[in-house]
């Protein structure tokens, strides 16, 4: 309480007292008026499941193009990018054959996995625990085999995307990993930090030198079964059934709406999240948040009449989750159209209560940003890491640009990453918002003073 006194006594001072009052008046704004949780609800409902190439993805790109002309952009236009088009097919199958009969589990296929074949895949199963196992067991141990990697996630890392960083290498190598040693299938523990009945899936990348094996997930609880069941040496084998297939690239956009800076026009300020979603739900926290927060910074600058310094471009990047060629295209362009790219702002952490932001800068350039912190205090962000951007910022880096992240409450964010659980129900409205006025109020101060 005598914290809040003291924010309400002594605004603050100084250079920023009437940064503090228009951050105010913005805030107020998007907390009554704000239109982000509107746009999850239609963008979520009407086109769920945006897999890059699919049907949905190109209604996601009219639907978006249609909101940030709603919220005021100037500009709005789309930029073309080839994408990878992987289709998931009919629902996956797979369960353990045991003496009493079979045990179904909960799978989905991991993105961008081959099928099997039509019939299915039956073999024996090996359960292990990391990548020096699969070593140990060799081909002798998993040649003609079905390998079960059960690696739980680190309960004791607090952010739980250290975790993630942790175990997803098992996601994206462990198929090819497996397939080395003759293995013909590959089932991997859901990367989730919670117990439920939801696979999760998620890039798998082939090793193009092996031979390319099915790749699913199994829900956590499910591979808790499976694993007492192995341990016992009750499983004959597993069966996997799955139709999923890559098709050739196809043609799609990452849609852009622009606030053309009064002062430094050929400055460019970049806020975005990713477009497309995994097919399993309606990518509402991944990362339907991070786009409608983004849309809403264009909302509530125009809203208060505000003419940004420098150009302010949201960006709706296509194809963050299996391939990243949006924000490639994104970069490319920036690199060769003889623009300034001083800053790049990426939301893809979900849309949970905002904590802080992650900046990759240093020196002076982070001190820019620090001076800010005490703005963002009565909007709950008090940390400022030292990091990077997301997937889609990043490679602005090569344009020169500083990149930054979003940095929401992480706890919850596994429970629905890439499952079927992740729809707008599962998005808390106040959250979303404050995450878009930490955000609107972060784009305002570098399009105003640069970095
Ligand atoms: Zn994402």
């Amino acid at each position: 309480m005598r914290k809040l006194l003291w924010v309400l006594v002594f605004p603050v001072s100084g250079a920023f007292a009437q940064d503090s009052a228009i951050i105010r008046r913005m805030a107020d704004d998007i907390l009554t008026n704000g239109q982000a949780y509107n746009n999850l609800r239609i963008l979520c409902k009407q086109a769920p499941a945006r897999l890059s190439g699919s049907a949905n993805a190109a209604k996601a790109v009219a639907l978006t193009e249609a909101m940030l002309r709603e919220a005021g952009a100037d500009t709005v236009y789309l930029q073309p990018c080839m994408v990878p088009h992987w289709e998931r097919g009919a629902k996956e199958e797979a369960y353990a054959v045991t003496g009493n009969g079979r045990v179904s589990l909960a799978v989905c296929a991991l993105g961008n996995s081959v099928g099997t074949p039509a019939t299915g895949l039956t073999a024996s199963v090996v359960e292990v625990r990391s990548f020096d196992e699969l070593d140990k067991l060799g081909k002798k141990g998993l040649s003609g085999r079905i390998v079960f990697l059960n690696y739980p996630m680190n309960q004791t890392l607090v952010n739980t995307f250290s975790a993630y960083s942790d175990a997803v290498r098992y996601r994206v190598m462990g198929p090819s990993a497996a397939a080395k040693y003759g293995a013909v299938g590959f089932i991997l523990r859901t990367l989730s930090t919670s117990l439920n009945d939801f696979p999760h899936t998620g890039t798998t990348r082939y090793d193009s030198t092996m031979p390319k094996i099915p790749a699913f997930a199994v829900s956590t609880n499910d591979a808790e079964r499976l694993h007492v069941l192995v341990a016992k040496g009750a499983v004959k084998s597993i069966f996997m059934k799955a139709s999923c297939r890559m098709l050739p690239d196809a043609p799609s956009y990452n849609v852009i709406g622009e606030i053309r800076g009064s002062e430094h026009p050929d400055e460019v300020v970049t806020v975005g999240g990713h477009l497309d979603s995994w097919d399993l739900a309606e990518g509402a926290q991944d990362d339907g948040a991070g786009i409608v927060q983004s849309i809403e910074v264009i909302r509530a600058l125009k809203a208060q009449g505000i003419r940004p310094a420098r150009t302010v471009r949201a960006v709706m990047f296509m194809n963050e989750e299996n391939g990243g060629r949006g924000g490639k295209a994104y970069s490319d362009n920036a690199v060769a159209d003889g623009l300034q790219y001083i800053f790049g702002l990426e939301s893809d952490n979900g849309g949970f209560t905002p904590r802080g932001f992650s900046i990759g800068a240093k020196g002076a350039q982070l001190k820019a940003f620090t001076d800010w912190a005490p703005l963002f205090e009565p909007y709950g962000v008090y940390e400022w890491r030292v990091g990077g951007g997301g997937a889609d910022v990043d490679p602005l880096v090569r344009a020169k640009a500083v990149v930054g992240e979003l940095l929401p409450d992480s706890q919850r964010y596994f429970d629905f990453h890439h499952a079927g659980n992740d729809v707008f129900e599962a998005v808390n409205r106040r959250e979303l918002l404050l995450g878009a006025v930490n955000m609107t109020a972060l784009i305002y101060l570098v399009s105003k003073y640069g970095i």
